[in-house]
């Protein structure tokens, strides 16, 4: 049986709409459907890595891709004021979504600890 699609990579796909203001061969960049800040953007790999803690050694090319893409994005959307990265990894982490994502929250003043 075919393994079931997150719904990352049914927005890779284009099988749902996102609004996705990035995009190149390795990466992906749309706005959050429940925005938790004025700006919440989502960068992901269009290769198919469930967390962080899934990543391979060989992955490290791909990660340095992403976290450029997050700065040039952070740019593009003028978080000059500053903004925070953020992945989320497994059940205790808080992740919902199995497919290797960073969230950009930008916009506003940003608390710490976060819960
Ligand atoms: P996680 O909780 O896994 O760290 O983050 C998953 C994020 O994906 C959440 O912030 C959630 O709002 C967002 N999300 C879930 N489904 C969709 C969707 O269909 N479209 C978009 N644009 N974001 C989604």
């Amino acid at each position: 049986m075919a393994e079931q699609k997150t719904i990352f990579k049914r927005i890779i796909d284009r099988e749902i709409p996102a609004n996705i203001i990035y995009e190149d061969d390795l990466s992906l960049a749309f706005h959050d459907v429940a925005p938790q800040a004025p700006v919440h953007v989502l960068v992901i790999p269009k290769q198919g890595i469930t967390s962080m803690a899934t990543l391979a050694d060989t992955d490290h090319a791909l990660l340095g891709h992403l976290m450029l893409v997050i700065k040039r994005v952070a740019a593009e959307l003028k978080l000059e004021q500053g903004y925070r990265v953020v992945t989320n990894i497994g059940q205790d982490g808080g992740q919902s979504v199995p497919h290797l994502h960073f969230h950009i929250l930008g916009g506003r003043q940003l608390k710490w600890p976060p819960g």
